[in-house]
């Protein structure tokens, strides 16, 4: 299990708006999405896509390296 550090910023954390769009448009047309949950990771989807450190787990988007 991946522990998210909660002393950073909300800037070290998150990603930009228009990354996080551009994740949640993947996700929306992706064969695992479950009813807004991750079918591989379990993980709800509109969380994971905000974070910088999490990637999805079949490689269909990456880490934010911004
Ligand atoms: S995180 Fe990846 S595998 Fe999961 S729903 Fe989104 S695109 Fe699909």
């Amino acid at each position: 299990m991946q522990i998210i550090n909660i002393t950073k910023t909300d800037e070290e954390v998150q990603v930009s708006a228009e990354e996080k769009a551009q994740r949640m448009s993947i996700c929306e047309t992706c064969e695992h999405n479950a009813n807004q949950y991750c079918g591989q990771c379990y993980c709800i989807l509109d969380v994971i896509t905000g974070l910088k450190e999490k990637s999805c787990p079949v490689g269909k988007w990456n880490v934010s390296l911004l």
